[in-house]
């Protein structure tokens, strides 16, 4: 190895500072951190830092190197003086023993003066020699720049001749160092305020705050360009449920999947930010296209679809998604927020999963539906809600079999709402549970009432809505009916409806199956309407199929009407079901379905619903006969 001849890193002859040089180093450092404070620009503070220091150094340059974001090589931060070519053969150079005066500064976090780069071992490599040929650099001599304790860069004057320091640049070179660190340090506690500030911590999206400053600045570049855009409200469905029921652990993770998912699925030009909670905003830039809209919409229910892990389980989600459209649908921030987020309300009342557009008429229409929803809470806790019962015969002789239990409401400004109108709504909100439980709980009450008081006993028909066939709803069902009104259930028949079944499948199928184990005959409601294939009904726990309405209304004026009812009852049969038809109005219905072998007739020709004191009487009378 050949010995280099190393000059001594520091001038022996050691002078004290002259008192001008002691007021450039204070100058220095007024002007730097004047330049921090007042114009809170870091990186023309580090420039000022750079300039100042060549210049007190004739024939030279200075530069700042800093770690990139992996921490594994350098790259310059500010080198006012320097070229292109020069910064650009500096940028990645890595720490080490001996790279250079920069990268061995950095790396032994000690300062490093090459007093002559032909010489030093610190720049013996090929690639150290050819960049001081290349620039002519001479001398360097590099100080690592700290925050704290972490060495995060260098500081480095540069000398286009051989040359050692003197205190002066010494002092000069550490004082630098020094003001680097502290510009550094306040850029990144800048940085730190500003992404707190800015972003949300849990998913590293966009906030709010910084979604709404990007939103005005895209509204304002689309009114010039005159590009459409489309606002996207997201909100998770039943993501209350993963919280409450996994845990808010396993609830930040849903969300940091979610948002990587929708990244993922969307353009570098789109914007996405999450608003808090479980609703995230995404701006599509480019929506001149209607479809376009649309697919990128698919794309993202796809996206949310995608399954998340949790406790090693796969889960399912979906998204309701509001959108609103620029310029048609609002022409500034808050009106299409308003109206991207109605239109989201919209999506989750219409049972959630899905993506609807705003349009002019849903204000009021919401409006409508809320006003309804809150009247249905009232009328629940006022008891406002009652019921009737509708007789069903035999169709072979007319003799009383059972009856349905409808509800029904009086409202106290609308007058009558039909169970069509309010029942759906129930649904979608949840509210069916305790209004189905209030059903059930008094339709049985009543009749143990009219039986123990010896009135003729029947099969009482109770509709159920599939989104009451939670897991656990048929044990609280028998507590409540068998263990607290002693009813008995070879009486009890839930009528369900066919599609809803068909959508739910598993654990609904499962309760049904438990209250039929426990005697409780299930009654497929409907039947006709949805798209149960025979073998779906093979499975299902049921004993009844009641022929829809629909196909006995036009009973004998359509003849396709007659054949489907003919065939439903033949099938039926021979899956050994029992068939009622439902809006038996006339003596012609009432024949046609008897010769076909029908079993069980309900409709007005047997007996409108009844109030139970009118159902009441028409028990009476049934005992008299
Ligand atoms: P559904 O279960 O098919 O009930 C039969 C509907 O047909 C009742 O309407 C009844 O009044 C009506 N109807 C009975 N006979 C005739 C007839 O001869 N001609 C005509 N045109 N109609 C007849 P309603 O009471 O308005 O109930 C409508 C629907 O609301 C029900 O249809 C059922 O799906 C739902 N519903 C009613 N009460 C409840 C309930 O307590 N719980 C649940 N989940 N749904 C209910
Ligand atoms: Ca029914
Ligand atoms: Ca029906």
């Amino acid at each position: 190895m050949i010995e280099s001849k190393r000059l001594p890193d520091i001038e022996p002859e050691t002078s004290r500072l002259t008192s001008e040089q002691a007021t450039h180093l204070l100058k220095l450092q007024r002007d730097v951190l004047a330049e921090v404070v007042q114009k809170a620009d870091p990186q023309s503070a580090l420039d000022l830092l750079c300039f100042t220091a060549q210049s007190l150094l004739p024939d030279s340059v200075c530069s700042i190197m800093l770690f990139d974001e992996n921490r594994s090589a350098l790259k310059v931060r500010a080198a006012p003086s320097l070229n292109r070519e020069a910064t650009e053969a500096l940028n990645g150079l890595k720490p080490g023993p001996n790279a250079g005066s920069c990268g061995t500064a950095v790396y032994t976090a000690e300062p490093q003066f090459v007093c002559d780069t032909c010489s030093d071992p610190r720049w013996s490599s090929r690639d150290f020699h050819e960049f001081a040929e290349a620039f002519n650099i001479r001398a360097c001599w590099s100080v690592p720049i700290r925050i704290g304790k972490d060495v995060v860069g260098s500081l480095a004057l540069s000398c286009f001749e051989k040359r050692s320091p003197s205190e002066f640049h010494r002092l000069l070179l550490e004082t630098g160092a020094y003001l680097a660190g502290i510009v550094l340090e306040r850029e990144r506690e800048q940085q730190r305020l500003w992404t707190m500030a800015y972003y949300d911590s849990l998913t590293g999206l966009p906030n709010r705050r910084l979604f709404n400053v990007q939103l005005l600045k895209m509204i304002e570049q689309a009114r010039k360009t005159r590009c459409k855009m489309a606002l996207l409200f997201l909100d998770l469905d039943h993501f209350k449920d993963i919280n409450d029921t996994l845990g808010h652990h396993a609830g930040d993770t849903v969300l940091k999947q979610v948002a990587e998912n929708l990244k993922s699925t969307l353009r570098p030009s789109d914007l996405i930010a999450r608003l808090g909670g479980d609703e995230f905003v995404i701006l599509l830039a480019h929506a001149d296209n209607v479809l376009d809209v649309q697919h990128v919409a698919d794309k993202i229910m796809a996206a949310v679809k995608r399954p998340v892990f949790l406790q090693e389980k796969g889960y399912h989600l979906s998204a309701s998604i509001g959108i609103s459209l620029f310029p048609d649908d609002g022409e500034d921030l808050h009106t299409l927020h308003k109206n991207a987020d109605l239109a989201m309300y919209d999506a989750k009342s219409r049972g959630r999963g899905r993506y609807i557009y705003y349009r002019p008429d849903l204000a009021r229409f919401v409006e409508s539906r809320t006003a309804l929803v809150k009247d249905i809470r009232q009328a629940l806790e006022q008891q406002a809600f009652t019921l009737e019962f509708q007789p069903q015969a035999a169709a072979a002789d007319g003799s009383f079999i059972g009856a349905e239990a409808l509800i029904r409401w009086v409202h106290p400004q609308k007058g009558n709402i039909s169970p069509l109108d309010f029942i759906p709504l129930a649904e979608e909100t949840g509210q069916i549970i305790e209004l189905g439980e209030w059903v059930l709980t008094s339709a049985c009450r009543q009749c143990m009432m009219w039986w123990q008081e010896g009135l003729k006993e029947f099969v009482l028909a109770v509709n159920l809505s599939v989104k009451q066939l939670q897991e656990g709803f048929s044990e609280h069902l028998l507590a409540m009916i068998v263990g607290e009104l002693g009813f008995p259930l070879r009486c009890l028949e839930l009528e369900i409806t066919e599609s809803l079944v068909m959508e739910t499948g598993g654990e609904a199928l499962e309760e049904l199956e438990r209250l039929r184990q426990a005697g409780v005959s299930i009654s497929m409601d409907d039947f006709g309407t949805g798209h149960s294939s025979l073998s779906q009904l093979k499975r299902m726990p049921i004993s009844k199929l009641k022929i829809d309405r629909s196909f006995v209304r036009d009973i004998p004026e359509d003849p396709n009407d007659m054949i489907i009812a003919r065939t439903i009852i033949a099938m039926g049969h021979s899956l050994g079901l029992e068939i009622v038809a439902e809006g038996v109005e006339n003596e012609v219905q009432r024949n046609f379905l008897r010769k076909e072998g029908c079993d069980l007739l309900q409709g007005y020709l047997i007996s409108r619903p009844l109030s139970p004191r009118a159902f009441q009487e028409f028990l009476h009378r049934q005992v008299a006969v």
